[in-house]
């Protein structure tokens, strides 16, 4: 009667069952999960970071997620995609500015607590910092074999391992798997640094400060390029534009390409105080907009904006003109000659391939 019954519910479902899974695309889902620009704190926005999620349809596109930079409040982002950090497969980082890899500190105390194992965290090997002074090292390695110091000094680690013994007393840096991008790189696209099934991520050296890297997700639902704060190998005009030669061939023909932006409104000269060496070493919007159409990208997301929409100032430096909103990025993305699709970024603004337009 049982296996009646069982056998009765099986010629019930299973053709439901075979439906879905005949019709299981491939998907990837891209998803900033901070868009401030740079050290200032400005409406609630998290820091620097974007997840790419592969998978297919029948599992929201959730076989990897893949998380690149980790500026403040990650982890209250992915908190509100209902995604926990041991949930991560790789994380990769830009570089070393703090508001791309605040929040990596707590991502990694998170998975150190909750024995999630290591994590692969791409980036770049030591680099001599720029000069001057001498002597000092760009290393994401000593970031992360320090970023759990202040919870170990404090106490905090010890305790916790007395708590539970499978802790390893060394802290957060013990969670994490370096895998260290040696410098230089070639010039052109196609270094892959990671990969995982039909998922392959490549690296190109681009400038804003030394050991900078972009990064190309391509995958059979698409591909991403995360350009970081890259900008021009040629450190203040006059030159042909701002924005990266490396990323631009790491672009070409993507489907979507996230990058940090400048708007003009900042350019030495125009009313505002902002740093010329702040705003020399960025991409400016409309800049993007043309490399965007040269590289035959059909979506360009922009986060990291400076300013942020709708603010008064940056950190100390007021507006000359008042608040920026949505539609002057875009504007200035347009005047750069770009046709295809705009994306001002917001956190959690998300975009999925294969596109499909509403
Ligand atoms: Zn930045």
């Amino acid at each position: 009667m049982r296996y009646l019954f069982l056998s009765t519910l099986m010629l019930f479902f299973l053709p439901a069952c075979l439906h879905t899974v005949a019709h299981a695309e491939p998907c990837l889902e891209i998803t900033l999960t901070g868009t401030m620009g740079g050290p200032p704190a400005v409406n609630g926005l998290a820091g620097a970071g974007t997840l790419v999620r592969y998978g297919d349809s029948s599992n929201n596109c959730s076989d990897l997620l893949l998380q690149f930079d980790a500026g403040r409040g990650t982890i209250m982002r992915l908190s509100e995609l209902g995604i926990s950090p041991l949930q991560l497969d790789a994380v990769f980082i830009t570089h070393m500015h703090s508001d791309h890899i605040e929040g990596l500190a707590g991502i990694m105390q998170y998975r150190w607590h909750f024995f999630g194992g290591p994590l692969d965290v791409v980036c770049s090997a030591d680099i001599a910092a720029a000069k001057p002074p001498p002597g000092r090292t760009m290393s994401c390695a000593a970031y992360l074999d320090h970023m759990g110091d202040a919870f170990i000094e404090s106490g905090e680690i010890a305790q916790r391992h007395i708590e539970n013994r499978k802790r390893d007393p060394a802290g957060p840096a013990s969670v994490a798997s370096l895998n260290a991008v040696g410098l230089p790189l070639p010039d052109r696209p196609g270094t892959v640094v990671w990969q995982e099934g039909d998922v392959k991520v490549s690296a190109i050296a681009s400038q804003h400060i030394p050991g900078h890297l972009s990064y190309r997700v391509d995958s059979p639902a698409g591909s991403v390029v995360i350009g970081g704060d890259a900008g021009n190998s040629t450190a203040k005009p006059p030159r042909a534009n701002s924005t990266s030669a490396t990323v631009e061939l790491l672009a070409k023909n993507a489907d979507v390409l996230v990058h940090s932006v400048m708007h003009p409104v900042f350019a030495p000269g125009a009313g505002s105080k902002f740093p010329p060496l702040a705003f020399y070493r960025q991409s400016t919007a409309t800049d993007l907009g043309a490399m965007a159409q040269r590289a035959g990208v059909q979506h360009l997301m922009f986060t990291h904006l400076i300013p942020a929409l709708g603010a008064e100032s940056h950190g100390p430096f007021r507006l000359p003109s008042g608040p920026l909103k949505q539609v002057d990025f875009e504007s200035a993305a347009r005047a750069g000659g770009f046709t295809g699709h705009i994306h001002i970024g917001t956190d959690l603004k998300t975009l999925r391939l294969p596109w499909q337009s509403k």
